[in-house]
């Protein structure tokens, strides 16, 4: 079993430089791999040729190979940052209620998500007191660069699994619990990029019904997190505007999870397709 990392208070007076932190975050990922011999638990799955779109889809639709279908989307040229980081933070999310602390602070993915919907700025996020964890979480995506928003995003979603197992009095139970862990972060995935078939459309006449009630209903359950009560009830607001969509009502009336950027939601928000980051 791992030595469990000592938990450590953010210290605002440390200030490393981006590469120092990016070496700390290094050795500590080569650190957990060695002591626990296991890449958090991501059960291995062969995917379809890239061009048979049908057998992808199934494919996605089931997968839980959350390194995967990250891969998959980053090979499909996916480049919406702000559904990229608002998944990292639905992985950072899902684990704070653990016992054991996790080794990253809420301030941090807080700011990460408030700067996803361009709530909060570059110097906001750098700000976030230094912690090797924290700052993946926080600065990631910084680079204009899908390539490292994909490596990391992937690394903070096998943190968050680590944290989970780490939390565990015995190895089977770090093992299962990582495992599970990992399905869930694969729901979550699929809650935000949604099916890789084309989208449904939304109708202009769904969204002007009743005064935008679809829209409100959509934008407080954004906003409150309301997701678990109310998707139900936005199913409904959308039926009675005319919304006749299987694969919309179905998803709102689904199991979940939905998290910010849940592809319905966003849909009906009409979030940006998330640029990136501007430059400091
Ligand atoms: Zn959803």
């Amino acid at each position: 079993m791992a030595e469990k990392p000592k938990p450590q208070e953010p210290n605002p007076a440390e200030n490393f430089t981006r590469e120092e932190l990016e070496a700390i975050a290094r050795e500590e990922a080569e650190r957990n791999l060695q002591n626990e011999n296991l890449l958090a638990g991501s059960p291995l799955e062969n995917l379809p040729p890239l061009e048979d779109g049908k057998k992808l889809e199934q494919w996605w639709l089931n997968a839980r190979d959350v390194n995967k279908m990250l891969d998959l989307l980053e090979t499909k040229n996916i480049k919406d940052f702000r559904k990229i980081r608002l998944f990292a933070v639905a992985c950072c999310r899902n684990i704070e209620n653990l016992k054991k602390q996790p080794l990253q602070s809420r301030e941090s993915v807080d700011i990460s998500e408030k700067f996803a919907d361009g709530h909060a700025t570059i110097e906001e996020l750098n700000n976030v007191p230094a912690q090797p964890r924290v700052y993946s979480v926080s600065v990631s995506n910084y680079y204009n660069d899908i390539e490292t928003a994909y490596d990391n995003v992937n690394d903070i979603a096998r943190y968050c699994a680590m944290d989970v197992g780490l939390s565990q009095d015995s190895a089977d139970a770090a093992r299962l619990a990582r495992d599970n862990e990992r399905i869930t972060q694969s729901k979550l995935l699929r809650d935000i990029f949604g099916p890789f078939a084309e989208k449904p459309i939304i109708e202009p006449s769904w969204l002007s019904w009743g005064d935008g009630a679809v829209k409100k209903i959509a934008q407080k359950i954004y906003d409150d997190r309301t997701f678990n009560d109310e998707m139900p009830i936005l199913a409904d607001a959308l039926e009675d505007a005319g919304c006749a969509n299987k694969e919309i009502l179905g998803h709102c009336r689904g199991p979940g999870p939905h998290v910010r950027g849940c592809w319905v939601l966003d849909l009906l928000l009409q979030k940006d397709q998330g640029a990136p980051p501007q430059k400091k």
